[in-house]
């Protein structure tokens, strides 16, 4: 396209919203301009150079499933689909005996896991009974049947199925809190619905495990030359002032080093980062920016563990019924050492620990379900804490995420005509996670070009379809 004849669209933010919306404006013929504060890309999913090792470290485990299409799209388009891993079994601590695994068998969805939930022996048959109610229950109601549970929270549900509480603990919790980053009392039912209607009940690929081979950071490298192939760019290190309003529209970006001048503006920063860009006639003309205060967030804890033995042989383990959720096989270092990550989502209560009391009690966790560890310490670790990790997706938590294109009328519209909003908080559907991130920040585009949109959910089985879930 000539380039006189493209627009420039300045997107703010080079998290993975950011980076989706600009890759779909390049492939669209018009020219992005990526605003990002820090000296790289992808936000809350990237990776760091410990001080104290010169390691490159992830901030934290990132897991995808195979129902995260958008997100698979956009690595597809980055050409690093071929640097995730992918597992099908699930591993959950059973000790003092081996783990459990939950993989699928040969049934079709909603079946295929029913052969290896039933040799699970971390739970009672009673327990197994229970929870098939409930998932018979959550399949029943339907995708769309969930949004009636709004406003309600996921312990509800799981009172009305009358789930054990050892189910509870063992089972619904691990799963839950990982998620959607908030405990079954507190986050609300329809988020929680949704992990388990997408994720375990509608396709027999859903609940495949994807995680990164390479630091998180390298995945978004191919993105540059991507973008600067239509005439965009990157700008790293440079920071968003506030948005520029002239009455009517947003003529561009103020930064730090001076105007960005735009056709429209995607902003792609979190919540409480665009309520500092606006201003107040901004803010009163466009009432998706009226809330983003009221808007709150729930931390997550990784903690980087080095060993100078080998702890564990299994890629990943759920340490069940523990306040460490997931303990990540990340292999053997340059040094020769074993590599564990372990996860703690909905981490309020670690936030105030020191270092050395967090590793403490990971440890007590991995001692718990990892029985050869006992009397083994890391001779290194890294813990990294992430306070405002994900929105907090209490019940009603939906009337405050905004819409990524403007509208006219109500809540959700009303809108200044070239503002476009995008990051894992906006109204996706899906819970703060790196396929909603990429999701609004593919709507954005579309939003802004008239046309694309999502990339289609995976086809759910026909089963499935028959019993009620689509
Ligand atoms: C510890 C942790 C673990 C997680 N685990 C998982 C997981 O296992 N699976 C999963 O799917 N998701 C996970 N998530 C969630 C996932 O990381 C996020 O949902 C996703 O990365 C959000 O992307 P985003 O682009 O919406 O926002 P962000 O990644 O926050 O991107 C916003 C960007 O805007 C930049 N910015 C802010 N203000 C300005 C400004 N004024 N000017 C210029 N730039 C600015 C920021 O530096 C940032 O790069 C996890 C998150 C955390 C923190």
């Amino acid at each position: 396209m000539a380039r006189e004849l493209q627009r420039v669209v300045a997107v703010v933010g080079g998290g993975l919203a950011g980076i989706a919306a600009a890759v779909r404006l390049a492939a669209a013929g018009d020219r992005p301009v990526v605003i990002e504060t820090r000296r790289k890309l992808g936000g809350r999913a990237t990776s760091f150079v410990d001080p104290r090792s010169g390691a490159v470290l992830d901030n934290c485990q990132h897991v995808l499933m195979g129902c995260c299409t958008n997100l698979l799209d956009l690595y597809a388009r980055l050409g690093v689909a071929d640097k995730i891993e992918w597992h099908r079994a699930i591993h959950w601590a059973n000790p003092p005996a081996e783990p459990d695994r939950m993989r699928p068998g040969l049934l079709p969805a909603p079946g295929h896991y029913t052969g290896s939930f039933l040799r699970m022996r971390f739970l009672s048959m009673a327990e197994k009974a229970a929870i098939a109610r409930a998932m018979w229950r959550l399949l029943r109601i339907g995708l769309h049947g969930r949004t009636a549970w709004r406003g309600r929270v996921f312990m509800e549900f799981l009172e009305e199925t009358r789930q054990p509480p050892r189910a509870i603990e063992r089972f619904w919790s691990p799963v839950v809190v990982s998620a959607c980053n908030l405990p079954v009392e507190r986050v609300a039912a329809d988020c929680a619905m949704q992990v388990f209607q997408e994720g375990f009940l509608g396709s027999r690929r859903a609940g495949a495990m994807g995680l990164a081979a390479v630091p998180l950071v390298e995945l978004y490298d191919p993105a540059e030359r991507l973008i600067a192939e239509t005439g965009g760019e990157i700008r790293t290190g440079l920071s968003a002032k506030s948005l520029a309003y002239d009455g009517a529209r947003i003529t561009g970006v103020v930064t730090d080093e001076g105007f960005v001048s735009a056709s429209a503006v995607v902003s792609a920063v979190p919540p409480d980062r665009l309520d500092k860009l606006v201003s107040a006639p901004l803010r009163g003309a466009d009432n998706r920016l009226e809330r983003l205060s009221a808007i709150e967030f729930s931390p997550i804890l990784g903690v980087h563990l080095f060993f100078e033995q080998r702890v564990l042989d299994l890629p990943h383990l759920v340490l069940t019924g523990r306040d460490t959720q997931w303990m990540f096989n990340k292999g053997i270092d340059p040094e020769g050492r074993q590599h564990l990550h372990a996860v703690i989502s909905g981490a309020d209560d670690w936030m105030a620990l020191a270092e050395d009391a967090i590793v403490e009690r990971v440890m007590a966790d991995l001692h718990a379900c990892v029985p050869r560890s006992i009397g083994l310490a890391p001779v290194a670790f890294r813990a990294v804490k992430e306070k405002r990790a994900t929105f907090a997706a209490l019940p009603g938590v939906e009337r405050l995420r905004p819409s990524a294109e403007p509208g006219t009328l109500g809540l959700r519209g009303g809108g200044v005509r070239n503002l476009f909003l995008a990051g894992d908080w906006c109204d996706t559907g899906w819970p703060a996670t790196m396929e909603g991130a990429v999701r609004s920040g593919y709507a954005a585009a579309s939003a802004f070009l008239g046309a694309g949109g999502p990339v289609p959910d995976l086809p759910v089985s026909r089963f499935s379809r028959l019993l009620g879930l689509r």
